[in-house]
């Protein structure tokens, strides 16, 4: 069986064929950040007409290069939720316009959902297991790579730390559509939390890479930040007080590049702890997990990883981090999100709204 994905919830524009073992057959990405760039952060209704000038195209194009017809499908699933209404409709309008025509089944796939299971992606462990940093390697006694103890699949249940612009949050993932969000952000998402510092301190938006690669220069404790909740009981999140801190700090510029450089560590210094504090509390939370797992951008942050991956190790767990373009916005999680519930006899009516607002708990199984 085969299934077509498509994301269009935010500012990537996506799609991918899938075999129902797995295997990736084709796959597209667009990313709109050039389109949004010069208004430092994503414009709702640029991001819905690029989704509309250029979802169809990538659809036939991944269907050419897999050497499909849309008769080969065995079902079309599209992003119907959380994100910004424009392009998921744009998304989930087209899967079911293809769905018509063809006459297959319609999945409206939860966003989240396809992140919380793309580390049960089959073939993308070993290699996904982080516990094998180099930084992190000897410091904490870490399993290598392919040395066979976590050669299989992720096995529910396990920990999802979603880190993401536009998300924040901490899920037990206990089976396709069961979770249970154990915290989530009191007020920014984290990946915000890094564009908006990043923008204080002269970087262009998106801020993340910009920031990580700024602060291989600097002093992590030469500007000391807060680290918002560390220690606290639970696993929510904040990171207002952070930012704040950080203009606080450019505010007593001027600024030198080595300042600058000073704050950049600071930063990413106080949220790779705090991170790693909420995902300690995360795992006593659920005694049973059997990995500790990320997604999203932010997830693409070096010093972010090997402090998860410390902190993952310290309570005898791997970490999983699937690769970075599986972690960032992505239609291959769509179309094995698609799988994963079509196997389950989980599809949805043509009739599904897309749902801006669409919290996890929320999902049938
Ligand atoms: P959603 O929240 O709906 O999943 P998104 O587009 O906000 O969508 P992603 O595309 O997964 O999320 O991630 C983008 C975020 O990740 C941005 O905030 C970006 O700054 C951050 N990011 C990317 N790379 C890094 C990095 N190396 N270090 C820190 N943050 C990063
Ligand atoms: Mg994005
Ligand atoms: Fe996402």
């Amino acid at each position: 069986a085969i299934v077509l994905g498509l994301e269009s919830s935010c500012d990537e524009t996506a799609a991918a064929v899938l075999r129902a073992d797995g295997t990736i057959l084709a796959e597209a990405v667009l990313s709109q950040q050039e389109e949004h760039a010069r208004f430092g952060g994503v414009v709702p209704e640029i991001a819905a007409r690029a989704h509309l000038e250029h979802l169809p195209r990538l659809v036939a194009q991944v269907m050419d290069r897999a050497g499909l017809g849309y008769g080969d499908l065995a079902g079309i699933a599209a992003t119907s939720g959380p994100g910004l209404i424009g392009g998921l409709i744009v998304g989930a309008t087209l899967g079911k316009g293809i769905a018509i025509a063809h006459g297959l089944p319609f999945v409206a796939v939860n966003h989240l959902e396809a992140h919380a299971l793309t580390a049960t992606l089959p073939g993308i462990l070993p290699a996904a297991v982080l516990a094998v940093l180099p930084e992190a390697r000897g410091r904490d006694a870490l399993p290598a790579a392919g040395d066979g103890r976590h050669a299989g699949p992720v096995r529910f249940p396990y920990l999802l730390l979603l880190l993401s612009g536009g998300h924040c949050q901490c899920v037990a993932v206990e089976g396709v559509g069961r979770y249970r969000r154990l915290g989530t952000t009191l007020d920014d998402a984290v990946g915000e939390a890094f564009d908006k510092s990043a923008k204080l301190l002269g970087l262009p938006w998106p801020g993340g890479p910009a920031l990580e690669r700024l602060a291989t220069q600097g002093d992590p404790a030469a500007v000391p930040l807060p680290r918002p909740l560390l220690g606290r009981p639970g696993c929510d999140f904040s990171w207002s007080g952070l930012k704040t801190a950080v203009a606080q700090a450019v505010a007593r510029g001027p600024l030198t590049g080595q300042g600058k450089a000073d704050i950049a560590a600071g930063f990413q210094a106080a949220v790779a702890a705090v991170l790693a504090d909420r995902a300690a509390h995360a795992i006593a939370m659920v005694p049973g997990a059997t990995a500790l797992v990320v997604a999203g951008g932010v997830a693409a942050n070096q010093a972010v990883r090997a402090a998860l991956a410390g902190a993952a190790a310290r309570h005898g767990l791997p970490l999983v981090a699937p690769p970075i373009r599986l972690c960032t916005d992505n239609a291959v999680m769509v179309a094995w999100a698609g799988i994963e519930r079509l196997r389950r006899g989980l599809t949805d009516e043509l009739g599904h709204a897309p749902r801006p607002r669409w919290p996890l708990e929320e999902l049938a199984a």
